[in-house]
């Protein structure tokens, strides 16, 4: 097994650090006949004491790094560990079965896990299912004195290496100790990427074996520019890799001379370079990065960051923190985008097959369990708006009757809010992200009815080239240079300046330095990114000629086959 590992570039950087692996640990166990009750009861309140004292632990660290109402899930749990009835049933099961505490813990919450999960509609009880599990694990974990990772308690510097990593975890990331973090699956736009780049974390995604080959007390080096790693690296490489860290830091502190320029370019035309945004925690960013607009706010983290639906109060003050932070200039808020590898553990979604070709995002929005939290978000947004140049989009939109159903909801919450006394922006523009291949054909007739498109090219693409942008095996086939997507994107920039409407890109398509020099051509307005990629195309931009890259574009659409010949030409432009 090679100690050299390839990857997806995921986040800019390079980083050295100890091995900090995120994989779960062996947790079997055998079932032992033993006489000695009392050592058995001993060992279990021993592994309880330490559980709880782990727990508070997280627990602290959770609401430091995420907030209060992320923390209250380790309440749960602190309470299944307290529990009474369950640990006095533990010790009843060693007492009368004679058996090991590994065993009778394993019997007992199974019962409990069992029962709580045959109360099938009651999504409280799925998770009082589950906070059972994850306790019984830590208690288990004691008992066999093997250590549970946990992305929280991280406090020294290390490179996270894990199969994959849920964005729940990647958002627990501290970056003061956390270089870089390197997974077996997962592509580019795989949601731990976009995240890494929001939290400038240095990333490789689908090393495929990295957790195979690093391993506790491994030193790694990762460069996230190329997506190359070595484990245990020789003195040369070590010193290869931090001198790749040094020349990017000089690069870093270069483009940082831009942050507060204009954009434009060398023959002075404008583009507007936005930040996409998870949270408003990431609005410092955002500003660092000089950033001129939100092009796209990532609403659903508001809803994963918290143990039960967010109030309308919760978000009105999120998006007003946001829209006042910008100070006046546009925020594009999409409403929330749940499913596909997003998942709400208080919202009852079904297993399904194809969850990136499912029940998703406006779907759930326009369907009985999910209208009343979009009328929820709805009137959060409007109370919001008078604090700034708010613009909502809805996702994941197939057909018009879809645009047209969303936006029913919104003018009749628009005007509950107006006949209940609320103030409303009259500038709220609404639009949609154009992210499935039907509506890029028919963004012509999308045009009419909508204020803006703002391209979502991580599906799209997907959708496009059929190809899932979670997996590593095909992620070849993420291609953002393929004549096919660049044709689909000129469709929807000319169809909205048809009728006089914008047209922007929060892909991340929008930030590919291969991409910018076409999309200026094809005439995008707005191009909304990780903010971390934002002066550096500024940078690219500046040196560019709009001219010659409506030349190059024309070129790319009308004479190339493959994404490959188009990468040539781009080259043959920008060189
Ligand atoms: C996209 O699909 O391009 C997009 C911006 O949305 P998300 O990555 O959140 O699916
Ligand atoms: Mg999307």
């Amino acid at each position: 097994m090679t100690n050299k590992l390839k990857g997806i570039a995921a986040s800019d950087g390079v980083a050295v650090a100890k091995a900090y692996p995120l994989v779960e640990p062996d947790l079997t166990f055998e079932k032992v006949n033993v006489e000695d009750s009392d050592n058995e009861k001993t060992r279990l309140d021993d592994a309880l004491k330490a559980s709880e004292k782990e727990l508070q632990k997280i627990r602290e660290n959770a609401a430091k790094a995420l907030g209060e109402s992320e923390a209250q899930v380790f309440d749960a749990h602190l309470m299944v560990v307290n529990d009474p009835e369950m640990t006095d049933q533990i010790k009843q099961n060693i007492e009368n079965n004679k058996v090991n505490a590994e065993q009778a813990l394993k019997s007992v919450t199974d019962s409990f896990i069992e029962m709580f999960e045959a109360m099938e509609d009651n999504s409280y009880m799925q998770e009082r299912a589950a906070d059972i599990r994850d306790v019984s694990k830590r208690i288990l974990a004691h008992l066999l004195g093997v250590t549970l990772p946990d992305p929280s308690m991280i406090n020294e510097e290390v490179v996270v290496v894990a199969h994959d990593l849920a964005p729940s975890d990647t958002a627990q990331l501290d970056r003061n100790f956390v270089k870089a973090f390197v997974t077996d699956i997962g592509g580019r736009t795989s949601h731990s990427a976009i995240m890494a780049r929001s939290l400038e974390i240095p990333a490789i995604v689908g090393s495929k074996e990295v957790t195979e080959v690093a391993h506790e007390g491994d030193i790694v080096a990762v460069n996230g520019i190329q997506g190359t790693a070595v484990v245990n690296p020789t003195d040369d490489e070590k010193q290869e890799y931090i001198e790749a860290g040094k020349k990017f830091a000089e690069q870093k502190k270069e483009w940082n001379k831009l942050k507060d320029a204009e954009t434009v370019t060398d023959d002075g035309a404008h583009f507007d370079l936005a930040a996409n945004i998870g949270t408003p925690k990431d609005l410092p960013s955002v500003h660092d990065n000089g950033a001129e607009a939100v092009g796209l706010y990532r609403t659903e983290f508001l809803y994963m960051d918290s143990s039960d639906f967010p109030t309308e109060e919760d978000q009105f003050n999120a998006y007003k923190k946001v829209l006042e932070g910008m100070d006046g200039k546009p925020v594009v808020v999409r409403t929330m985008d749940i499913g596909g590898d997003k998942e709400l553990p208080y919202l009852d979604l079904p297993n399904e097959m194809n969850p990136f070709l499912g029940y998703r995002a406006l779907r759930i929005n326009l369907s009985q369990l999910g209208e009343g939290m979009f009328r929820t978000q709805l009137r959060a947004l409007l109370r919001a708006s008078v604090y700034g140049e708010l613009r909502i989009m809805f996702p994941m939109v197939a057909t018009l009757q879809e645009f047209r159903a969303a936006k029913k909801i919104y003018n009749e919450e628009r005007q509950k809010l107006t006949d209940e006394g609320y103030g409303v922006s009259n500038s709220v523009e609404v639009g949609i992200m154009i992210e499935i291949p039907a509506a890029a054909v028919l963004a012509d007739r999308f045009a009419k009815e909508v204020d803006f498109f703002s391209i979502g090219t991580n599906d799209l693409i997907q959708y496009t080239m059929a190809a899932d942008r979670m997996n590593e095996q095909v992620s070849y086939l993420y291609q953002p240079y393929n004549p096919a997507i660049l044709r689909l994107v000129k469709n929807v920039v000319d169809s909205a300046h048809k009728e006089g409407k914008w047209a922007g890109m929060c892909g991340e398509m929008a930030g590919d330095q291969t991409a910018v020099p076409l999309l200026m051509g094809i005439g995008l307005d707005e191009f909304s990114m990780s903010a971390s990629s934002i002066l550096k195309t500024r940078s690219l931009m500046k040196k560019l000629d709009s001219q010659k890259m409506q030349e190059l574009a024309d070129r790319a659409l009308n004479e190339c086959d493959t994404a490959d010949e188009v990468i040539a030409l781009v080259e043959e432009y920008t060189g």
